[in-house]
């Protein structure tokens, strides 16, 4: 077993930390925790899909590299490591770019792949619904056929992007008298159609980078099914895996890390620095352990995905940890800061720009987003143990 990257690997994560270094040194953004999700800016998108950092493991003939998911996992990890503001290219490269890659028509892939390729197509996720979380293939959103169009009635919630993105990725049901999980299609439809309607849910930390969408007899070019009608609750159990499948969970709040690092090195309380507190060095010391666990879980994800497998239950493991993880993050950085890490970002004695508070209140979603962790791990139970389905 060899767990070291080849050059290239290294110069490319170079290339791409220099990159970032230097957007950051120009004053074009600043770091920020779940800045991948969070934060968007159109314009980071062009500049990083000028680089062709966007698609690189599609295959050459519809624009991407074929490169490995190593490499897109190198890309990835320096993007969060800077809290780059990622989030509207995020969902597209992630997962749904993917999907189309598989499953989409050949008239998809000449309109949408080379929009996602150029940074112009951001695409956020509408799955859930109001009474359809967990138990996703519960959900209620109609797309009834008429003629050449399908005709979309009903609510999604918590869509990501919700604010900003173009496209929607939408899971509807299409075929009501099939049993749940038989009758669901997917699609990818422009975000502007008359019908459409987005209400911003302001979460605990302020943020409006979630919406709840309504489709009000929304019509639909049959053109925006994605692969079979009817087949798209498998298709989309693919792409979970993908969304599964990533370092956002572990790094999505590395600012934070290097945050509290810096101020344990500089701050002093009653006249000795807080990083020679023996009880201090000692958590830290835990999370960097738990870190670099983390880290070769996801990495054994993209081994997984280069293989050409989908990587079910090994992202299952990755993402209930990561998760897990990142909240001890949060809660650590709390019981150093003490009161001072409840302040917000703008406040008067803030400490390390308010990414404490930030992280606290927004790890508490981290373990119910793409995937609960008691699914997570029921999934672990079933597919790995091999224990009954309940
Ligand atoms: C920050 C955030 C971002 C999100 N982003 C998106 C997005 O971009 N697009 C999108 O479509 N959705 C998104 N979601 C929705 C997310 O996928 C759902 O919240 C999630 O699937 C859980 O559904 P629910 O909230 O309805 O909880 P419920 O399904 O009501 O579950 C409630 C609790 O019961 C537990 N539970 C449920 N069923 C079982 C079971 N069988 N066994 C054991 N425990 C169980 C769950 O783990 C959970 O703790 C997001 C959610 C959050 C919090």
């Amino acid at each position: 077993m060899d767990f070291s990257f080849t050059g290239e690997q290294n110069r490319f994560r170079q290339e791409v930390s220099n990159f970032l270094e230097e957007e950051i040194r120009q004053g074009l953004w600043e770091p920020t925790c779940d800045a991948w999700i969070q934060t968007y800016n159109t314009e980071f998108t062009k500049r990083v899909a000028q680089r062709g950092w966007i698609g690189i493991t599609w295959p050459k003939e519809y624009g991407g590299q074929g490169r490995s998911y190593i490499d897109r996992l190198i890309l990835t990890e320096e993007m969060l490591r800077y809290g780059a503001p990622a989030a509207c290219h995020w969902f597209a490269d992630r997962q749904i770019g993917g999907s189309i890659v598989t499953f989409g028509t050949e008239e998809q892939k000449k309109e949408v792949l080379p929009r996602i390729l150029k940074g112009e197509a951001y695409i956020g996720l509408g799955m859930s619904e109001t009474e359809a979380g967990c138990d996703l293939a519960s959900l209620q959103t109609r797309a009834v056929e008429d003629g050449d169009e399908y005709v979309i009635d009903g609510q999604k919630t918590w869509t990501s992007g919700g604010s900003f993105v173009n496209y929607f990725y939408l899971l509807a049901r299409t075929d009501p008298q099939a049993p749940k999980h038989r009758g669901i299609s997917e699609f990818i439809i422009p975000a502007d159609l008359p019908g459409i309607s987005r209400i911003p849910m302001i979460d605990i930390t302020g943020t409006d980078a979630w919406n709840d969408v309504f489709y009000d007899g929304v019509r639909v070019s049959k053109g925006c099914l994605i692969g079979e009608k009817n087949r798209g609750f498998l298709q989309a159990l693919h792409q979970l895996d993908y969304e599964r499948s990533g370092m956002e969970r572990l790094m999505g709040n590395y600012s934070l890390f290097e945050a509290l690092l810096h101020f344990v090195k500089e701050t002093k309380c009653n006249g000795k620095p807080l990083s020679h507190d023996g009880l201090i060095r000692n958590k830290l010391a835990q999370l960097e352990i738990e870190f670099e666990v983390g880290r070769l879980l996801i990495y054994r994800v993209a081994l997984v995905m280069d293989e050409g497998r989908a990587p079910n239950i090994e992202a299952a493991m990755s993402k209930a940890y990561a998760t897990a993880f990142e909240q001890r993050l949060a809660n650590t950085s709390m019981e150093i800061l003490g009161p001072y890490g409840q302040l917000v970002a703008g406040s008067k004695y803030v400490s390390i720009a308010g990414l404490a508070a930030h992280s606290y209140l927004g790890s508490k979603g981290y373990s119910l987003q793409a995937g609960s962790s008691e699914i997570l791990k029921n999934i672990l139970a079933s597919r790995g143990l091999g224990l009954p389905s309940q």
